[in-house]
């Protein structure tokens, strides 16, 4: 039975893409994150609004995220994790649409990443979103479960814990104080691809 590593993207493989965004298309509102508006639809509405007021379409958001790199090492964690055995399946709160360039960096075929896709108007601009999950990230977990004996998961913030939870190893991957100070004693703290490899699992 083949086991899996289920892998959050941004803050694990890439950086966050919001703050890139940001700061690439100066709209200071675009750094707000969930720690400022906990429910994560609803941030996503504030965003969406905020985009089409400053008139940046879905077209322009891709050409912006094309200049940002994988994170130093992402791609020779994957190939190692896959050299022991592991099928990689990466599960994340962004979109498809914002995710195709770090696919094809990182080799992840797209049928292996669990995201979200956005709703576009005639004009390009976002407008909606469609969740793939209501629940959380162990919604995906949970469509394997007899691997999950033999499973890892690596994520760095909230919406990983039921993911981590839901596995044989969960690795806290260089999570925030916030998110540290709240996190399950049975998550193993990490801060770099190499501890995780290092470890016993
Ligand atoms: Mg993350």
């Amino acid at each position: 039975m083949s086991k899996i590593a289920f892998i959050d993207m941004e803050g694990v493989l890439i950086p966050e893409i919001w703050t890139f965004l940001a700061k690439q298309l100066a709209i200071s509102e675009l750094n707000l994150t969930t720690r400022e508006v906990a429910d994560y639809q609803s941030l996503m509405l504030y965003r969406i609004n905020i985009l089409k007021k400053h008139k940046v379409t879905l077209a322009q958001i891709q050409e912006i995220i094309k200049q940002l790199e994988p994170m130093a090492g992402a791609f020779d964690f994957l190939t190692a994790l896959r050299g022991k055995g592991y099928n990689i399946q990466i599960i994340s709160d962004c979109f498809e649409e914002f995710l195709q360039s770090f696919v094809s960096k990182l080799l992840i075929p797209i049928n292996a990443v669990y995201c979200h896709q956005l709703q576009l108007d005639a004009e390009g601009y976002i407008t909606s979103v469609n969740y793939s999950r209501t629940q959380g990230k162990q919604e995906a977990v949970k469509n394997y479960p007899f691997s999950l004996r033999h499973s890892i998961a690596v994520g760095d913030a909230f919406n990983d814990f039921s993911m981590l939870s839901a596995v044989t190893k969960g690795f806290l991957f260089a999570p925030s104080e916030t998110v540290l100070n709240q996190a399950p004693a049975e998550f193993s703290i990490v801060y770099s691809y190499e501890e995780i490899l290092n470890s016993n699992f």
